[in-house]
């Protein structure tokens, strides 16, 4: 088992799914971990459950699309525990999905390119800043969908195309910074993101309750995402470069 002792660790949407998974193996492997994300109620929920099993844990409210948000949650997280050594990105939301291009309002388009992309875009940038000639790690969650596989949102797919290509370019803007720049892309996870996108799918294709259940029941454990960004962030992955596709 790799050890994040003592590491500090940045998780953006880590109140839920993916982040929330990411969030207890962090910190039960000795990190201590800073929860940002939107749901007060979730985030705070987790902070307190695991600072009562004695691991270091915080939230802070976070908007990803805000960069005054952005700034403070890496500021805070230093000022809490001490110098960044790991970001990582889950923030993140699937909306328009099984929209025909032609029927996909602008607003719905722009609002997932602002959490996905931008919200993505400010916390690398503040991390990369607050890392500076110490470096770091930086693990960006894209996903299968837009990069190699199809994406039933158009919004979607397209913004995660556009984190996959941010992982791509970001090492050669790092200024010579020594910071590790991994993207991971998940298949399907059993988060509530995921379970909302199989009952917009059974309504889009007319499936029955019983077919939406089952659907979700192939889902996979966000635990198993989990375990390849905790590896990820540690030293034990140092030679690893580029994407990873997770089952
Ligand atoms: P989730 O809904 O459980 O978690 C997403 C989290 O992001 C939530 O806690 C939510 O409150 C937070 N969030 C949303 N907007 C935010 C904002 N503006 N600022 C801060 N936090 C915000 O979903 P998940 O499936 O765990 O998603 C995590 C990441 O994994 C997302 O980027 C998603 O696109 C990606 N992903 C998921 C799957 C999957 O099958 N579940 C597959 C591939 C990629």
């Amino acid at each position: 088992m790799t050890s994040l002792a003592g590491r500090v660790v940045v998780i953006t949407g880590g109140a839920s799914g993916i982040g929330g998974a990411t969030a207890r193996l962090c910190a039960a492997r000795g990190a201590r971990v800073v929860i940002g994300d939107v749901d007060d109620a979730r985030g705070e929920a987790l902070a307190r459950e695991l600072t009562e099993l004695g691991l270091s844990t915080q939230f802070v409210h976070v908007d990803v699309t805000r960069e005054a948000d952005c700034k403070r949650l890496i500021q805070t997280a230093i000022a809490s525990y001490g110098p960044l050594d790991i970001l990582i990105t889950c923030a993140g939301i699937l909306q328009g999905a099984f929209v025909e291009l032609a029927e996909l309002d602008l607003d719905t388009f722009q609002r997932v390119q602002d959490v996905n992309v931008r919200g993505t875009f400010l916390c690398m940038k503040h991390s990369v800043a607050a890392m500076g000639d110490r470096g770091g790690t930086i693990l960006l969650i894209a996903s299968g969908a837009g990069v190699t596989s199809r994406s039933s949102s158009v919004a979607y797919g397209t913004s995660k195309a556009a984190v996959h290509g941010l992982g791509f370019i970001a090492p050669n803007h790092l200024a010579g910074r020594p910071i590790r720049v991994n993207t991971v892309c998940p298949s399907i996870v059993d988060t509530p993101l995921k379970r909302a996108n199989v009952e917009d799918e059974g309504r889009a294709r007319g499936w029955s309750h019983a077919d939406i259940e089952a659907a979700q029941q192939q889902l996979r454990d966000p635990e198993g995402v989990a375990r390849v960004l905790a590896f990820l962030a540690s030293d034990e992955a140092d030679y690893v470069r580029g994407t990873v596709f997770t089952a």
